[in-house]
């Protein structure tokens, strides 16, 4: 077997499940190995049924202490019992497993595992499993992976899939050599990979993921290096000396820059006009203001007579910048386009001539603007926003669209200049470390779900006064038709919640591209008081009318992201608040929330988070959204990217990665 090798190679996968697997990208041998388990699980110690955590998985050894009680509910199959320990009674049912009844008997004692939650007033599990003790005594040590699945795809297909890579992980060449590996406390790779699938414990399991992140980072600074070695001294054939201009133009804004805007622009100008190509990374924090920054840039491209790009990860956060821009610059006499996704075929035809010929002088999109059909006439400058949402390749295919055009990245990833200068390698960095003055700081409380009813009346007065509000909804396990139900009933949970008065609408990741913009416009023109979602208004958008952001289920999401969306606030003069709505009734996870009412600075809240999960906490939650790599984190596994840094400052090309198959794919699959 050949990591090359098509998956239906594999002994037991067909056609079916190989079309399956096609859906989550699975479509050769090393794409298999290369997908990761998303959780494992464990079978702890049971506890007692008093001690069960609300809304987390539980074992529990009950006895069963009612009749197995089955009955129809419109066309479902319902199997209730009650069972109860030395401490309390639990209430269990099963849908559509009439079978149990002649499983179950009462006086049987059973280990239940399954996740507890409150029903009027009592503790209750649905569709636990079950084993008997002795069985659950010998499953306590294992640990089953849990993988991504899709219709047609059970985990245990899965599983037996991997397992019949086995051999061909084990004969695996490493591309780091014994003394390397020592030297550094880095697992093999075969062991890397036969643990981050079939882990011997969690400590194993830990060092195989730490491999693993480290082959991404090295293989990321790899690639990187060679950019930077490619960029470096690239001569300026767009030279822009603009100062003047964008001196007026700054001028005309209805507010003065703060001094890191200042600074960046300054920057930008100089690096324009001197004899190399730009490569400037603008980091800054949510709400500091970077948009204008890009602004003066494309303005300053325009007035040369070049044309300009931006690229933005959605297509809401497109239609936005398009809106800014197209009417900041009409004045003018810039002609703006933008082209995105869902633009309809004729225009974008439109498009194309337009900015083939030089009729358009910036074009905002997403990345339909690295579509092969899209050439420019004369482009001078590319800026990404939102760059962590990007590969590098992606990057690359934009500015190949022109001939060495500037570049501009910005991000709000907060990191400290010593690893941002590792991950930017290829970039020269300005740094906007303050938010705009008058700026009043947003009011943060972390509450349990029992402040709903006050968080709704809040909200109610909110829009009364003329404010509006985003709510991110609750999320379930990752199932995304799921999703769809979820923020749908809980968008209908909001509006009996709140006056008749109150215009709610909900935006959610399903909806076509088309309908999201047309809800993102009302929403921004103000005909939307109250606008529940999942994460898509994560990045970007912004309104500075909204004054709550209200977050369910905030104990599910990293800490850096959750101050990420809480950036969408107080970006106006009012005062703002942030709800975080905490799910799980654990000091541990309450404790980790109020790190966020006690600190505004992104990167202490993300270490600060680190520090505060506890083992078991495998992949880590993603902290950043940083989305060039499948495992590694710059905030989880910050040591192993100044190891990446350091062996291949050390080693360089005598170890590349590329004369090890198993990571050309990894970049690859940055996703957008
Ligand atoms: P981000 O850095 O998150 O992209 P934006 O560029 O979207 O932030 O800016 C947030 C808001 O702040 C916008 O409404 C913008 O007009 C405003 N803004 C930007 N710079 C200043 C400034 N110097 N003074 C006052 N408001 C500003
Ligand atoms: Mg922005």
């Amino acid at each position: 077997m050949q990591l090359t090798d098509n998956i239906t190679t594999i002994k037991g996968i067909g056609e079916k499940t190989a079309a399956a697997f096609a859906k989550l990208g699975v479509h050769t041998v090393d794409d298999l190995i290369h997908t990761y388990p998303r959780n494992y699980l464990s079978y702890g110690e049971p506890v007692d049924i008093k001690d069960t955590v609300i809304g987390e998985r539980q074992a529990i050894c009950a006895v069963i202490s009612s009749y197995v009680d089955t009955r129809k509910v419109r066309g479902l199959t319902l199997t209730n019992i009650t069972a109860k320990d030395h401490t309390g009674n639990i209430k269990i049912t099963w849908f559509n497993s009439p079978f149990l009844r002649n499983v179950l008997h009462r006086g049987d004692t059973y280990v239940f595992v399954g996740t507890v939650k409150v029903k009027n007033n009592m503790r209750v599990m649905d569709m636990p499993e079950y084993y008997k003790l002795a069985q659950y005594q010998d499953m306590r040590q294992e640990m089953q992976p849990v993988y991504p699945l899709t219709s047609g795809l059970s985990n245990k297909t899965f599983q037996k899939a991997i397992i019949s890579t086995r051999e061909m992980i084990y004969s695996l060449e490493d591309y780091l050599p014994d003394e390397v590996k020592y030297d550094y406390s880095l697992m093999d790779i075969s062991e890397a990979y036969e643990n981050i699938h079939f882990p011997m414990n969690e400590a194993v399991l830990k060092n195989a993921i730490k491999r693993l992140a480290f082959d991404e980072f090295y293989k990321f600074l790899y690639d990187m290096g060679k950019l930077k070695a490619e960029n470096i001294q690239i001569p300026n054939n767009h030279r822009i000396v603009q100062g003047k201009n964008v001196a007026e133009f700054v001028n005309d804004l209805s507010f003065s820059l703060t001094k890191g805007q200042q600074q960046a622009i300054e920057d930008i100008l100089a690096d324009m006009g001197s004899d190399n190509v730009m490569n400037r990374l603008v980091q800054g924090d949510v709400g500091s203001g970077k948009t204008v920054v890009a602004e003066a840039a494309l303005f300053a491209c325009i007035k040369e007579g070049y044309q300009g790009a931006l690229m933005v990860p959605t297509e809401v956060l497109a239609k936005q910048h398009y809106e800014e821009i197209s009417e900041m610059f009409d004045k003018y006499g810039i002609k703006t386009a933008c082209l995105v996704g869902s633009t309809p075929m004729k225009e974008k035809r439109h498009i194309y001539e337009g900015l083939k010929s030089g009729d358009i002088d910036i074009i905002i999109g997403t990345h339909a603007l690295i579509e092969d059909k899209v050439e420019y006439n004369n482009l001078g400058l590319v800026v990404t926003d939102e760059q962590h949402r990007f590969g590098v390749n992606q990057r690359k295919k934009l500015t190949a669209k022109g001939d060495a055009p500037h570049t501009l990245v910005m991000s709000a990833t907060p990191i400290p200049r010593t690893l941002a200068i590792i991950m930017y390698a290829d970039l020269d960095i300005s740094v906007i470390s303050e938010l705009p003055r008058g700026r009043k700081p947003i009011k943060n409380c972390v509450v349990g779900t029992n402040y709903r009813n006050t968080a709704y009346k809040f909200i109610a007065s909110q829009v009364e006064e003329g404010s509006q509000v985003y709510v991110i909804c609750p999320m379930v396990e990752e199932s995304e038709t799921m999703d769809l139900t979820n923020v749908t009933e809980y968008t209908d949970t909001m509006k009996a919640n709140l006056p008749s008065s109150v215009r709610v609408a909900m935006l959610h990741g399903k909806m076509k591209a088309d309908e999201k913009n047309s809800i993102m416009d009302d929403y921004i023109a103000g005909n939307i008081d109250v606008l529940v979602s999942t994460t898509v208004i994560e990045v970007g958008i912004n309104n500075p009318n909204s004054t709550v952001m209200m977050v369910e289920n905030a104990e599910r999401f990293g800490l850096a992201q959750l101050h990420q969306l809480r950036g969408r606030v107080g970006r106006g003069k009012k005062q703002s608040y942030c709800i975080f709505i905490n799910g799980k009734e654990s000091k541990e996870s309450m404790d980790r929330l109020r790190v966020l009412e006690n600190s505004n600075d992104g990167f202490f809240i993300a270490s600060e988070d680190l520090k505060l999960r506890g083992p078991g906490d495998f992949f880590g939650i993603r902290q950043s959204g940083e989305m060039l790599f499948m495992l590694a984190d710059i905030y989880n596994h910050a040591d192993m990217l100044k190891i990446a840094q350091e062996i291949l400052a050390k080693y360089g090309d005598n170890l590349g990665p590329t004369k090890s198959k198993i990571i050309t794919s990894l970049n690859e699959n940055a996703v957008l």
